[in-house]
């Protein structure tokens, strides 16, 4: 038998793609005792979902459906990493803001129904809690307590291997999904049998069912990250600053942003031409995990900018009254993104699915999204 004809089984499921949205799908499918392959073309995970901050964020989601997938999956994130011992290494996260500007927006945040186990700390209050992370131009801190994070380049093959000891989820790897004609998926490596399929690509465009993605109008963001040193203590959650607020649909669609905006746009022009927001991460071993910047285009040039290495490092050093530690690694990632919408699931055919997340929150949202999919197609419950 030639490699192009070599059958390699015949499934339920078959999910192409195996970052945090196809193994979303592969779990719920699992969870339902339905015979699951997931195949990807590369080795190991390479894409968005391992070059994130392995940030799970509910507060500032989009109002609405989107908030909801992050509640639930934030869920579904705690009981997956504690059957696949997966370590959470943080859970809370910190908003600090300088500018009183942003109070008025803590506090119709918290008026919210997003604002579901939020507080506001005074600047005395916060620095009681972590007085190293408390700078003196902080003004108020706003905390909310359904985040978590773990480090994704551990938890992505970590949940793959545990979907496959697990519940006998088989992967295949190095094996692009040339077309899906179901019941078959002709790959670069053979053929696979299923009955149904979802199609998972990250920001793949031009593969599998290229024209349909088309109709989204879809571009690539372009993100730079960077890997500190140990700062030398505990961070208490996750960190953001004031640009978080404008970043995140959920605080910046509240008419009280409008101050915020109008303030960040004379005092930061710079940090927000590069879409620099700070998001501030802490590993096991202390280092930090600190970004990141927003810049868009059909393909992204591939080179890592210095200029806004340096502004997202002078927003670290703001917003934690601190000096910046030693960088140790710096990378980029890409990801789908839309104007219109924070995701999508397409329905190329009766039995397929395709599904893209179109902002940066896969790995806020993916658990939940997967769970969808799979109740689309094979019925029962979502939640
Ligand atoms: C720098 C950065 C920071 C981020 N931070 C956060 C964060 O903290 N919190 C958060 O919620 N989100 C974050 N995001 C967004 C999140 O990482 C993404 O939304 C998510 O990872 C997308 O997952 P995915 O599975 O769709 O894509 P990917 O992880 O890119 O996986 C897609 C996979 O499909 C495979 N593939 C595609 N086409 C084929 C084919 N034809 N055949 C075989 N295989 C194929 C690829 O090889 C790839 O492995 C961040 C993103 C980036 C880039």
């Amino acid at each position: 038998m030639s490699a192009r004809s070599a059958v390699h089984g015949v499934f339920d499921l078959a999910v192409v793609g195996a970052g945090i949205v196809g193994l979303s799908c592969a779990h719920a499918a699992a969870l339902k005792g339905l015979r699951v392959i997931v195949i990807d073309r590369d080795a190991q995970a390479n894409g968005a979902s391992v070059r994130n901050f392995g940030l799970v964020v509910v507060a500032g989601q989009e109002r609405g459906a989107a908030w909801n997938r992050a509640r639930r999956s934030h869920a579904i994130w705690q009981q997956v990493a504690q059957e696949a011992g997966l370590p959470i290494l943080q859970r809370g996260l910190w908003v600090t803001t300088r500018r009183s500007e942003a109070l008025p927006l803590f506090e119709a945040f918290v008026r919210t129904e997003m604002g579901v186990g939020c507080e506001i700390l005074s600047r005395a209050a916060a620095q009681a809690r972590c007085r190293e992370l408390v700078g003196t131009e902080v003004q108020a801190v706003l905390v909310s307590a359904d985040s978590v994070r773990v480090e994704s380049r551990e938890a992505i093959p970590k949940i793959a291997a545990w979907l496959e000891q697990r519940f006998g989820v088989q992967f295949l790897r190095q094996t692009a999904v040339m077309s899906v004609e179901l019941p078959l998926l002709e790959t670069s490596r053979g053929v696979v049998h299923a009955g149904a399929a979802v199609v998972c690509p990250g920001d793949d465009f031009s593969g599998l069912y290229a024209s349909r993605i088309a109709g989204y109008n879809l571009t690539r963001c372009k993100l730079q990250m960077l890997r500190l040193a140990s700062p030398g203590f505990a961070l208490p959650g996750a960190l953001m600053s004031d640009l978080g607020l404008l970043r995140y649909a959920g605080y910046s669609a509240l008419p009280e942003a409008a101050p915020l905006r109008a303030r960040l746009e004379a005092e930061q022009r710079e940090h927000l031409e590069h879409g620099i927001h700070l998001i501030v991460v802490q590993n096991a071993d202390r280092t930090l995990i600190v970004g990141d910047s927003h810049h868009y285009a059909a393909t992204p040039d591939p080179f890592a900018n210095e200029r806004v290495d340096q502004l997202i490092l002078e927003e670290f050093a703001a917003a934690t009254g601190r000096p910046a530690p030693v960088v140790l690694e710096r990378w980029m990632g890409t990801y789908a993104s839309a104007a219109d919408r924070s995701m999508f699931i397409d329905a190329p055919a009766p039995d397929v699915r395709l599904v893209m997340v179109t902002s940066g929150s896969g790995a806020s949202t993916g658990f939940a999204l997967g769970a969808e999919v799979i109740a689309d197609l094979f019925g029962g419950s979502a939640a």
